[in-house]
């Protein structure tokens, strides 16, 4: 059976590209990828000519099969997506899952992967953190969301698109306060790349005033909860559990 190569592209600046995954890209028989029309000027760009077929979340479940027999058939197949690294809140999983289920080689072929980018220049806590992906785009959502994440010591990072940024720097600063440290992380790898660590009432304020600052692609990453100075450091949970039994009493 074929190898299926799970291969990271660029998320943003084309000389990201890893010489592993350009080797792989050529060498393959097929290339299963987000957006044909999209990969297709990467490939271009790199002068590759290995044909490309669609894996998407709307097909991927059913298409699936096409890929695996194609695998099954001895082809070395290639996933990509649209930018950065597949499965990382992009299509691939059932893809992976099914190769491995049915025993061929999955390979990953590491490279850019934007919350990997972000957090390794924020400045934050990086030893422990969690990834919540993309917040649900309504406020309700979002900030139920938020709260069970309110007292997570880790680092929080979170995918989000520039049209609900504001929205949820809003949602954010009723949750976790505005004095929480959080990270702005645009259009990294890019020309109008930029960085900016500050209080959360602090970025609010400034994303606000800045409209420029609600375009582009970006990470948010939020400090993990510390327990106020001087407070006996009950964990969440533990306070969950006292109501619940005090509730019980008579
Ligand atoms: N698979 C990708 C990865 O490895 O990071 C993520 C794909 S997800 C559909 C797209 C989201 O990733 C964007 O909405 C943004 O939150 C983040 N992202 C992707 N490229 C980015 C960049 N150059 N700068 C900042 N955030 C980026």
């Amino acid at each position: 059976a074929g190898t299926l190569y799970v291969v990271a592209t660029p998320i943003g600046n084309l000389d990201d590209i890893g010489a592993r995954a350009l080797k792989v890209l050529r060498e393959v028989a097929l290339i299963a990828a987000e957006d044909t029309r999209h990969s297709l000027r990467l490939l271009q760009h790199f002068g590759i000519e290995t044909p490309l077929a669609a894996c998407h979340e709307h097909n991927e479940r059913d298409e699936g099969g096409r890929f695996l027999a194609r695998l099954q058939a001895g082809d070395d197949v290639a996933l990509i997506s649209d930018a950065g690294t597949p499965l990382i809140s992009d299509p691939g999983f059932h893809l992976v899952r099914r190769a491995r289920a049915a025993g061929i080689r999955v390979v990953p072929v590491p490279g850019p992967c934007a919350l990997v980018a972000a957090l390794s220049a924020a400045g934050l806590p990086s030893d422990r953190f969690i990834f919540e992906g993309f917040l649900p785009a309504k406020a309700v959502g979002r900030r139920a969301r938020l709260e069970l994440v309110r007292e997570e010591p880790r680092t929080l990072i979170f995918y989000e698109a520039p049209h609900r940024i504001l929205d949820c720097l809003e949602d954010m600063e009723a949750v976790f306060g505005g004095d929480r440290q959080v990270l702005l992380a645009r259009e990294l790898t890019k020309t109008f790349e930029t960085l900016k660590g500050a209080p959360l009432a602090e970025l609010r304020a400034w994303v606000a005033a800045d409209s420029n600052q609600q375009r582009g692609e970006c990470v948010l990453l939020v400090a993990g909860w510390q327990a106020p100075e001087g407070e006996a450091a009950v964990s969440a949970e533990a306070l969950r559990v006292l109501d619940l039994l005090l509730a019980e009493l008579p």
